[in-house]
């Protein structure tokens, strides 16, 4: 039963200007990741920053708002002149913020959208570990 793939969203490192998060020194995820069971594999899923909730920058000078936990309304204007259909449920980020739990601490999880499904890969076993 436990032969499941391990699999993972792999993203870009994101891109700011200012000085990187000292907490995830600018990968906007933790070295942690998450094991996430579906019916079809074992998603590693990354778990965000709780500092920098996702972009990896320290003062948030040009950083990608998209990474960000928490979306601002505001960062996307919802009028014609959006080329980009991505996906509706995601936005295009390809992944959704979800809480998830350890015995003691809450986690913001970078949960891949089902619209990724053809960009996971296999989770590299060295991110695994702490
Ligand atoms: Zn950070
Ligand atoms: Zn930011
Ligand atoms: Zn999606």
């Amino acid at each position: 039963m436990n032969n499941l793939p391990r699999l993972a969203l792999e993203l870009p490192a994101p891109t700011f200007t200012g000085p990187p998060c000292p907490s995830c020194k600018g990968k906007g995820v933790t070295d942690l990741r998450y094991e996430w069971t579906t019916e079809r594999a074992v998603l590693m899923v990354d778990v965000l920053c709780d500092d920098c909730t996702g972009c990896g920058s320290a003062d948030h000078q040009g950083c990608d708002t998209a990474r960000h936990a928490e979306q601002d309304q505001d960062d996307y204007p919802d009028d014609d002149t959006n080329e980009e259909p991505g996906c509706p449920s995601c936005d295009g980020r390809g992944w959704h913020p979800l809480q998830g739990f350890t015995e003691d601490t809450m986690l913001t999880l970078r949960m891949p959208c089902g619209c990724t499904e053809e960009q996971l890969v296999p989770a590299r076993e060295a991110r695994t570990s702490r």
